[in-house]
């Protein structure tokens, strides 16, 4: 991390040239960019030469960590060199894509009748949305449009998707949430539940939350549902065990699709190939993305039912086409590419590795549950969240912008540990590679950053 930009440095030109996501931009001039050059497995390099262990994969991405893969790289070239772009707009097709298409329509964890490629998982998410109105317009149920997402949700930027995140940053001076999107109680146990409260009252509360937001606006105006498996970006919340019975429940009675946005849990990261599995879901639409290419390429994909399916056929039948598409979804390099990160998932028996490795680093983290700053340890699988409290005792948050938050994300950087600490909680989703050792290294580490940070 460069501290002071050093004039003419590579930090200056970035200073100079780029607008950051997720960025503080103030603090960005005066501080510069950490500036990485390299990686092997599960760890990165910067451009100063010091080490990190990467515990949130990029960005919940590569499940095959850093190191140059062979097969991906060559699986990228070939495909550039029979046919670098093509797109199946208008009855076109490439193969990639019709290969990658039937591979996640075989690996689905409920039946799915069609895929539509995208790009990133704001698109995805964002497609979901059309199609969902799409659909009750050709089910001649115009006024059955609105959507409901979860306090702390995360299902994108784009002005729709980052309406169903529900988390104040994404909405605050862009005039967001758009009319329509509507946010039910987060089902964080700690954080929302009353005292004495049990996980399963609470569950039982936060359905009868949302049955009573249905009842609210009225069942018929009610469209679609969308929810994480385990919610990442809003701080990695694990919803208590029978959470999702209840909610699937409720959105049976009234009619209501069910989008489950997998673009984190997808492909092994709860323990399981998908998180619907982990927590009995059984969506209309899934949205996938991030590990679907070990995030070496762009690409997202909605995977939908057959009943939506047949509402989008005839109405599009009728109309004359699906007015939708993106240029890039679909990119043929980019399912060569993912087509080859599922081949290597299943040769190495990865996911079945996550899953064995996942319950260790659940437990090495709960040792920390006893330090002074930590108020909570959540997780399953490799995804997993600490949450730092600035009063124990009363699980009163910290702010991560200020006094010990940043400490703790300077003690971090010098222990060489990589996480994003989202709102009060350090969020860890490890590469799928990783080890029984290198979970140890990197709970160590952050051990001596928390004590440090006292
Ligand atoms: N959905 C979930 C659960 C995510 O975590 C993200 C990104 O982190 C998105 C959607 C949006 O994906 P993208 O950033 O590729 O648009």
């Amino acid at each position: 991390m460069t501290l002071a930009v050093r004039p003419n440095s590579t930090a200056a030109r970035d200073v100079r040239s780029q607008l950051h996501p997720y960025t503080n931009p103030v603090a960005h001039e005066a501080q510069g960019p950490q500036i990485i050059t390299r990686g092997d497995g599960v760890w990165v390099e910067d451009e100063d030469g010091k080490r990190y262990i990467e515990g949130l994969a990029g960005l919940w991405c590569t499940a095959l960590g850093f190191s140059a893969e062979d097969r991906l790289a060559r699986a990228a070239y070939d495909q550039m060199k029979a046919l670098p772009f093509y797109h199946p707009f208008g009855h076109k097709a490439h193969v990639p894509g019709i290969t990658l298409a039937e591979r996640l329509l075989d690996m689905a964890p409920v039946p799915m009748s069609k895929v539509f490629f995208c790009s990133s998982g704001s698109e995805a998410n964002d497609t979901a949305l059309k199609l969902i109105r799409f659909y009750n317009n050709a089910l001649g149920r115009p006024e059955k449009k609105k959507v409901i997402s979860r306090v702390k949700a995360y299902h994108g930027v784009t002005l729709a998707t980052a309406s169903l995140t529900g988390l104040p940053f994404n909405h605050r001076d862009f005039d967001l949430p758009i009319p329509g999107v509507l946010h039910t109680t987060c089902p964080h146990h700690y954080r929302f539940a009353a005292p004495d409260e049990t996980e399963e009252d609470f569950a039982t509360r936060c359905a009868d939350d949302l049955e009573a937001m249905i009842q609210a606006e009225g069942p018929d105006t009610i469209a679609a549902f969308f929810a994480e498996p385990v919610m990442g970006a809003g701080g990695v919340i694990v919803p208590p065990p029978t959470y999702f019975e209840k909610i699937q429940a409720v959105l049976r009675r009234h009619d209501i699709l069910f989008v489950a946005d997998e673009v984190i849990c997808g492909f092994g990261r709860t323990g399981n190939p998908w998180g619907c599995q982990t927590f009995g879901l059984e969506p209309d639409m899934i949205t996938v993305a991030k590990q679907m290419s070990s995030g070496y390429m762009p690409i997202s994909a909605l995977l939908l039912n057959e009943k939506i399916y047949a509402a989008v056929r005839d109405n599009a039948g009728r109309i004359g086409m699906l007015g939708h598409g993106y240029t890039y979804g679909g990119h043929p390099v980019s399912c060569a590419v993912a087509l080859e990160a599922l081949a290597i998932y299943a040769e190495r028996d990865l996911f079945t590795h996550a899953a064995t490795v996942g319950p260790h680093l659940q437990a090495r983290l709960r040792t920390l549950a006893d330090h002074p700053l930590v108020g909570e340890v959540r997780g399953v699988g490799l995804i997993a969240g600490v949450e730092i409290a600035r009063d124990k005792a009363n699980r009163q948050p910290f702010d991560p912008s200020q006094g010990a938050g940043l400490a703790l994300g300077r003690f971090l950087h010098k222990h060489g540990v990589i996480t994003r600490v989202i709102g009060e909680t350090m969020a860890f989703s490890p590469p799928l590679i990783i080890s029984m050792a290198e979970i140890d290294t990197m709970v160590d580490r952050v051990a001596s950053a928390l004590d440090d940070t006292l």
